[in-house]
C-alpha cells in the first residue's frame, strides 16, 4: 500500500521474561504489548515485584526477552548480535537511572558528554550549551560527582541522557532517591524536555505525582498491562491504584 507509515519509536509485542530455570523459574513479564509514540512522556507505575524495570531493561536493549519482539525505531532489537545492539543503543536510547550512575572521575561535562565522546561524534555546541542552561548546570560543569548534591547528580544524568538527542530516553525512578522538593524540580525537567525538545520518554515510578506529569500512564502487575490511561491527575491515579489494588 503506497501512504506515510507513521513509525512509533518502541514497539513490543507479547514479551515474555523468564527468570532461572524449572521450580525455581519467575515469570517477570507475561506477555506485555506497549507501543510508544513520539514526542509523548509515558509513565509505567505498577507495585515492587510487577516487573517495571525487567520492562524498562528489555525496551532499552539492556536485557533480552525469552520471547516476544522489540523494535526501536523500526528495527528488531531481540535477534541483534551485541555489536549491532550497542550500536543502536548508543544512537536511539538515552537512560536515567535511580542512582545516576555517574562516573566518579569526570567532571560534570565529560559525564554529560561521555555518550559521544565513546561514540566519537562531536558534540553539538548550541545545544550543549543550551540543554546544560535549561538543566541548570552551568556553573557546576567543572565539578566532579562527589562535589555536587543528589538532585545536580540527577542533572547531569538527565543532560547526559539528552545529550545525543535519543529516540528514546528510558527513566528508572528517577526520582527514587531524592527528596520530594528535589524530585519536582527533576519532574519538570523531565516534562520539559518533552515540550521544548520534543523528546520521547519513557518513566518507570511509584509516584502518583511523577506519573501525573505523563500523557500516559500505563499499569502493570504481576508482569501484565492490566490498565492504560491518558493524562490523569495525582486523585485519579489514586484511585485508579486503589480499584486495581496495585498498592
Ligand atoms: P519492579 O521493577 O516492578 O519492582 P522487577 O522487574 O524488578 O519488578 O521484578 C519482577 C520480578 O522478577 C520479581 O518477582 C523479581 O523478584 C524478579 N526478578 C527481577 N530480577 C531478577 C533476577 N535477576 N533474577 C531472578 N528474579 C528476578
Amino acid at each position: 500500500m503506497v501512504g506515510t507509515v507513521i513509525r512509533e519509536v518502541v514497539q513490543a509485542e507479547d514479551v515474555v521474561r523468564v527468570y532461572g530455570e524449572g521450580d525455581t523459574a519467575v515469570q517477570a513479564l507475561r506477555g506485555v504489548s506497549v507501543h510508544i509514540e513520539p514526542g509523548q512522556l509515558t509513565a509505567v507505575m505498577g507495585p515492587s515485584g510487577s516487573g517495571k524495570s525487567t520492562l524498562m531493561h528489555i525496551l532499552a536493549g539492556l536485557d533480552r526477552p525469552t520471547s516476544g519482539s522489540v523494535r526501536i525505531d523500526g528495527t528488531e532489537i531481540t535477534t541483534l548480535g551485541d555489536d549491532a545492539l550497542t550500536r543502536l543503543r548508543r544512537q536511539h536510547i538515552g537512560f536515567i537511572f535511580q542512582f545516576f550512575n555517574l562516573l566518579p572521575m569526570l567532571t560534570a561535562r565529560d559525564n554529560i558528554l561521555l555518550p559521544l565522546t565513546i561514540a566519537g561524534a562531536k558534540p553539538d555546541h548550541r545545544f550543549f550549551e543550551d540543554l546544560v542552561e535549561r538543566i541548570g548546570l552551568t556553573d557546576r560543569l567543572g565539578h566532579r560527582p562527589a562535589e555536587l548534591s543528589g538532585g545536580q547528580q540527577q542533572r547531569v544524568a538527565i543532560a547526559r541522557a539528552l545529550v545525543s538527542r535519543p529516540t528514546v530516553v528510558f527513566a528508572d525512578e528517577p526520582t527514587g532517591n531524592l527528596d520530594s522538593k528535589t524530585s519536582q524540580e527533576i519532574l519538570s525537567l523531565m516534562r520539559s524536555s518533552v515540550e521544548d525538545y520534543g523528546q520521547t520518554l519513557v518513566m518507570v515510578t511509584h509516584d502518583p505525582r511523577a506519573a501525573s506529569l505523563a500523557d500516559r500512564v500505563l499499569y502493570l502487575a504481576d508482569g501484565q498491562i492490566v490498565k492504560e490511561t491518558g493524562r490523569a491527575s495525582q486523585h485519579e491515579i489514586l484511585q485508579y491504584i486503589e480499584t486495581l489494588d496495585l498498592k
